[in-house]
């Protein structure tokens, strides 16, 4: 269970809400049982269930298990989609390893927000599933010129390009080392005018990733995939 603030060895952590209900209704944890937590900062700890009620659970950190994982500096740019199709890139790219999730509203969005709150339980719960002991960073959505306008200085920013006319992502991906990010359109795609502008931004990169049209999603996971390949993730 990832939780809020660093963890420290004999320093007691009281959950409540639906973590306790989790634990207790659930997993059915009680007194002297191990439950692992995670905070997002040292690492991984075994911690003891010093009391568990209907209401809330105490637990005491007893050792670390795993430092904090070292996160490739890769930020996954994809435009908006429907909730389903962008609950599925949220989980594979965490599950995947990304460091960061930077989600674009693009011209063809059909989805012009994101419930923020709930993409990060999709993401939280992710990284618990495959047992990262990092989270990703979760930014609130932005435009394309924002998005470019913010982009840093030192980092390369893959643009998956179903156009055509640009090189194999893998082949793309092995020459250049972290930080990087990759951007990802929507359902419908970019228009002519996007596509120009990503084409014009000095640090964007075309890559191909096969002669289909892939959907959305797909292109979003294959490439990270491809990604923390070429990094021996
Ligand atoms: N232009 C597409 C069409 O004609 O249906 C719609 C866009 S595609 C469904 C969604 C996004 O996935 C694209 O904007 C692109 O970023 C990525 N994508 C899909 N297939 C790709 C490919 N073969 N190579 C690179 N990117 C691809």
């Amino acid at each position: 269970l990832f939780v809020d603030g660093a963890i420290s060895a004999g320093e007691q952590r009281v959950l409540d809400g639906p973590q306790a209900h989790y634990l207790g209704r659930v997993m059915r944890v009680g007194e002297g049982d191990g439950v692992i937590l995670c905070d997002d900062v040292t690492g991984e700890w075994a911690a003891r269930v010093v009391s568990a009620s209907k209401r809330e659970i105490v637990l005491d950190p007893v050792e670390m298990l795993r430092v904090r994982e070292e996160v490739p500096d890769f930020t996954l740019c994809p435009a908006l989609l429907k909730k389903p199709r962008f609950d599925q890139v949220l989980e594979k790219a965490t599950e995947l390893g990304v460091a960061k999730i930077r989600p674009v509203i693009t011209r063809r969005c059909v989805a012009d927000s994101l419930n923020m709150e709930r993409a990060r339980t999709v993401v939280t719960e992710a990284a618990e599933q495959c047992a990262r002991t990092a989270l990703p960073e979760l930014f609130e959505p932005v435009g394309l010129a924002q998005l470019l306008r913010d982009w840093p200085e030192d980092a390369v920013l893959w643009f998956a390009d179903e156009m055509g006319n640009a090189p194999p992502a893998a082949t793309a991906f092995s020459e250049r080392l972290p930080p990087a990010g990759l951007l990802i359109g929507p359902e419908g795609g970019f228009d002519d005018a996007e596509r120009e502008e990503v084409r014009g931004f000095l640090q964007a990169r075309p890559v191909t990733l096969g002669p289909r049209i892939l959907r959305a999603e797909t292109a979003a996971i294959a490439a990270t995939a491809v990604w923390m390949g070429a990094m021996g993730d």
